[in-house]
Parts: structure tokens; C-alpha cells; sequence
């Protein structure tokens, strides 16, 4: 077990990559603090870890909302005094338009869940890890990383973009505190993201774009799974990484190779 007596915090645990993250983080011995903005959902991650012999905590709260996540990070530490890993994960696709009818509130909408959600997830969670130290994993993706194709999907890109920059900022800027900030990128994962996606009048702007049989060439083409990411932020979660800060590892199967 890679995280005994650790305390973690997994944002947007409720289903998807957050869900599969927090559950693998308890069968590997950490208190898991599950965090998202829908009660039910979360509830049901947190009896899924009792029910495997976890411990786990629910946090219901809003990730772009400062109160609510200053008031998350003081759950978690009247609960158990500390902070060692963090999974900031919440994300939306949000709209995905042209830009001519990407208006103000969708392109204001995702940067604020994204991009404050995960600099608000950090900027709370930090003085509770500075006596420890530990590991902070940020959610990012192909898109805005290395792919640049998915025309439409400008706000998501940015804010994807823009966690990146985040996370090696802060990557060095925590080094001192024994702080590691790294960040996955995955490619297509068959979660409920779906669910958080507007498209309007894509056909329009796509390029049409010839690819080889299938996207994702690892797998013929088939979608990742959310525990093939949970594994590798298990991985940069715990101290088998202890000298890997401050870079991006795509998890996609070779998709973005592919469009690149
Ligand atoms: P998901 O199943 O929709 O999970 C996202 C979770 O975040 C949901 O539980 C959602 O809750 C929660 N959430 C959304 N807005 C929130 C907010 N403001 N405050 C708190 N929680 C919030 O999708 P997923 O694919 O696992 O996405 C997780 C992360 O992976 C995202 O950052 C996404 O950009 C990234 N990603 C996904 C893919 C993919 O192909 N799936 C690829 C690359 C990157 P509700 O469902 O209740 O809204």
C-alpha cells in the first residue's frame, strides 16, 4: 500500500477519473477527502470506500467558489490535522462553439470551474501541506497541451493550457516546502464528461481532418478508462516519484501523437 497514513484530497470525485482516483488512493491506505458539487454522488463515492474498508470523508463544494473551498480545506483539517496529496480534478467540458457564438458566460463559465476552480484548490490546500509536504497532481488534457485541432473547444483548451502554467509555477515556487506540482494530460476517457458538454454548430468551423483507423493507436481506437489515469496519478501521488515535479504525462494511448 502506497499511501499509508497519507490524507488526500480528490476534487470532482463524485464520478469519472475523480471517482476511480479516490477509491484506488483508500485501497491504497489514504484518508480520502472527497470533494464535488453534487451531495449524492459524493455520498455514494464516500459508502463505495467504507465499503471497502476505506475511510473517506465527503466535502460538498462548489471548486470555483473561494469560501467553499477555504471552509473545505478547515473540514479536512479539523478531520485529520493534515494534507499530503491532492488530486485537483473538477472540470467541465463546458461550450464548445466557434468563437462567434462562444459568448462571455460560457468562455467565463469553464475558465472559472477549470482554471480558479484548481488555483483555488491549491491556494487553500497548501498551508495545511507546507508541514509535511507532499504532492499535488493537477487534471489537464490533451486538448490545449498537444492537441490544437478540436476547433471549438477554445475556453476548454485555454483553461487546460492555463493549468499547465499554474502547475510549473507553482512547481517551483513550492519546491522549498517539499511541495511536488505535477499534471496529467489524458486523451479520450469514457467517463459522464459528456453530461458537462455543449456543442453548437461544430460543423461549420471543423476542419475536416483524416485520420489513420482509429484515433488512440494503443488500442485500435477504443476510449481509456478512468482507472488507467488513476493509476498514474497514483503514481506521481506517491513517493515513488519523490524527484518528478513540475511536468505534464500524457495519458492517451498515442492519440495526440497522432494530431499533434
Ligand atoms: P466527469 O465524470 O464529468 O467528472 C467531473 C467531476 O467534476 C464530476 O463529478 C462533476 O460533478 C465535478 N464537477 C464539475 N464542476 C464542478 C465544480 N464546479 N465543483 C465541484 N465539482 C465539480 O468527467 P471526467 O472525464 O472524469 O473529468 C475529470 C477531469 O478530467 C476534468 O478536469 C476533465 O477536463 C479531465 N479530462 C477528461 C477527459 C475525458 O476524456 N473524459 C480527457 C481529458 C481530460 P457533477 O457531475 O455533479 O457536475
Amino acid at each position: 500500500m502506497q499511501l499509508v497514513h497519507r490524507v488526500a484530497l480528490v476534487t470532482g470525485a463524485g464520478s469519472g477519473i475523480g471517482r476511480a482516483t479516490a477509491l484506488l488512493f483508500a485501497r491504497e491506505g489514504a484518508k480520502v477527502a472527497a470533494l464535488g458539487h453534487t451531495a449524492d454522488e459524493i455520498e455514494q463515492v464516500v459508502a463505495d470506500i467504507h465499503e471497502q474498508g476505506g475511510v473517506a470523508l465527503s466535502i460538498v463544494a462548489d471548486v470555483a467558489h473561494a469560501s467553499q473551498m477555504r471552509d473545505a480545506i478547515s473540514a479536512i483539517e479539523a478531520q485529520w490535522g493534515r494534507l499530503d496529496v491532492v488530486f485537483a480534478n473538477a472540470g467541465i467540458n463546458g461550450v464548445w462553439a466557434p468563437i462567434d457564438e462562444l459568448e462571455p458566460g460560457d468562455w467565463d463559465q469553464t475558465i472559472n470551474v477549470n482554471l480558479r476552480g484548481t488555483f483555488l484548490t491549491i491556494k487553500y490546500a497548501v498551508p495545511l501541506m507546507r508541514s509535511t509536504g507532499g504532492s499535488i497532481i493537477v487534471n489537464s488534457s490533451v486538448n490545449g497541451t498537444r492537441i490544437f485541432s478540436n476547433t471549438g473547444a477554445t475556453a476548454y483548451s485555454v483553461s487546460k493550457a492555463g493549468q499547465v502554467a499554474l502547475a510549473k509555477m507553482l512547481a517551483f515556487e513550492l519546491a522549498r516546502d517539499r511541495i511536488r506540482v505535477n499534471v496529467v494530460c489524458p486523451g479520450a476517457i469514457s467517463t459522464e464528461i459528456d453530461n458537462n458538454t455543449v456543442e453548437r454548430d461544430l460543423d461549420e468551423v471543423r476542419e475536416p481532418v483524416i485520420f489513420p483507423e482509429g484515433k488512440i493507436p494503443l488500442t485500435d481506437g477504443r476510449p481509456g478508462m478512468s482507472e488507467q489515469v488513476a493509476a498514474l496519478v497514483l503514481f506521481l501521488a506517491s513517493d515513488v516519484s519523490f524527484l518528478i515535479t513540475g511536468t505534464e504525462v500524457w495519458v492517451d494511448g498515442g492519440e495526440s501523437l497522432l494530431q499533434g
